[in-house]
């Protein structure tokens, strides 16, 4: 999926961090863990790839093809409730009014509507399956699937890093570790499709924090 910034693949991820708000909101540090886990498995991947194949990760800055033709894009409830944070809270004007129009304007099946000028507008908060979504090689030509053109290209992501991941969410399905593989196999079952979910509610949430702030 789009990048914002080259892959370094040299060390492991850093976590983002939103101290205030994560003191506030009690869900957002249990999501940004989960994030880190999955950006370090990434990069351990990725390195090892790149070692073992000698080939170079294609994905890089503006390079966006996947976000405007991949059909299905995975997100879980959880990430959905970080995009709401972002966009509504952190995300700044006017970029903030420009994802609005996209988002109200987006019909199932387009282009994710969060890709932005050749960018991914949530980046800090983008979906595990966006982050996951690596390829070598060549970039993605316009509207090819990798998955289905050269799946050799396509990483296949750890899937320890990739079950610490969503166990690290499990405090936020209100869910307790001692049956833990049960609770992650529930929650992946949560999966939807960022492009058919109905981002229409996130149109009316962005209409309504504009209108109280004028009030
Ligand atoms: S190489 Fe493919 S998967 Fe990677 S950023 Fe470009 S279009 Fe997306
Ligand atoms: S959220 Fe959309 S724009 Fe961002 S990386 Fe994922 S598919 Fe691309």
């Amino acid at each position: 999926m789009k990048k914002t910034q080259s892959k370094k693949t040299s060390g492991l991820s850093r976590r983002v961090h939103f101290p205030g708000d994560e003191q506030r909101l009690r869900w957002l540090p249990v999501l940004l863990d989960s994030y880190a886990a999955i950006d370090t498995g990434v990069a351990i991947a990725v390195r090892g790839e790149e070692k073992r194949r000698k080939v170079k990760l294609a994905c890089t800055k503006g390079c966006g093809n996947c976000c405007a033709h991949q059909k299905d894009l995975p997100v879980y409830p959880h990430e959905v409730v970080g995009i709401y944070w972002y966009v509504s809270e952190k995300m700044a004007s006017p970029l903030r009014e420009v994802l609005r129009s996209r988002l109200a304007g987006h019909m199932p099946g387009s282009a994710c509507p969060f890709l932005i000028d050749h960018a991914c507008s949530i980046h800090p908060i983008r979906p595990i399956g966006c982050r996951q979504f690596n390829v070598f090689g060549a970039p993605c030509a316009e509207g090819e699937d990798p998955y289905y053109t050269r799946r050799h290209d396509v990483l296949d992501p750890l899937p320890d890093y990739t079950d610490r991941a969503f166990a690290a969410v499990l405090p936020f399905y209100n869910m307790k570790e001692d049956d833990s593989a049960r609770a992650v196999r529930l929650i992946r079952s949560q999966i939807m499709n960022l492009q058919t979910y109905d981002w229409k509610k996130l149109v009316a949430l962005l209409d309504q924090t504009a209108a109280e702030k004028k009030e």
